[in-house]
């Protein structure tokens, strides 16, 4: 005889059964476990700079949750690249905007993505998310895709069109606008115009930073 044990229940009437003991004296395992699991989460990453994270950004993360249940937001620590907002600043302002979002999470990595992706696998995540803003980005992201594949054929780039109000936007561009006294009302959440503000206070916001 067999019988199932629900251990979490992940969406209302839906249960993760990750123990399932479905066996008999003469036949043996009857079902395999991951036939019987309904459901499973869908995580996908998005990496980048997000120095600071724009209105850009913030599209492809809501559009991403269309499609998965969760989004893993992957902040790069980059040394080489000189950033205006440490990375605890970059992280700290995704959270904030997302606070009420369970299903958005914000950690920051370094090394290489598909090392990120690998760890987070336990989580079941192999989808990367990137937005696709101009032919421009093109080649580089499929450059980058191409040998992130290369490196794990596991792992999945998927890429996203934003609004068009955003499709000229990047964090260069909000940092170089706001320095030379322009408004980034709109393209850039609340928190990130106000720590933008006191970037420029304190001097730190030069154009080609
Ligand atoms: P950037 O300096 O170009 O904003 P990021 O590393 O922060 O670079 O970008 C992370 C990802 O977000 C990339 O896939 C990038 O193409 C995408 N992205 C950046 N800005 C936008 C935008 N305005 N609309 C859609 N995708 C964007």
């Amino acid at each position: 005889m067999g019988f199932l044990e629900p251990t979490k229940i992940c969406k209302p009437g839906v249960f993760l059964l990750t123990k399932a003991v479905f066996s008999d004296k003469n036949m043996g395992n009857l079902v395999e476990p991951e036939r019987i699991v309904p459901w499973m989460e869908k995580i996908a990453v998005y990496p980048g700079f997000f120095d600071p994270i724009t209105n850009g950004h913030v599209d492809i993360i809501l559009r991403g949750l269309r499609l998965f249940d969760k989004i893993l937001v992957a902040v790069l620590k980059n040394p080489k690249k000189e950033a205006l907002f440490s990375t605890k600043d970059r992280v700290a302002m995704i959270q904030e905007i997302f606070i009420r979002q369970p299903d958005i999470e914000v950690k920051a990595f370094d090394g290489l993505l598909v090392e990120f992706v690998r760890f987070v696998r336990r989580h079941k995540a192999k989808i990367v998310i990137r937005g696709l803003r101009a032919v421009s980005d093109f080649e580089y992201e499929l450059q980058m895709a191409l040998m992130n594949r290369q490196l794990d054929p596991e792992i999945e780039t998927l890429y996203m069109m934003p609004s068009v109000h955003y499709s000229f936007l990047n964090s260069g561009v909000v940092k170089e606008v706001f320095s030379l006294g322009g408004s980034v009302t709109g393209l850039v959440p609340e928190i990130v115009e106000k720590k933008l503000r006191e970037k420029l206070k304190q001097g730190r916001l030069s154009v080609g930073k």
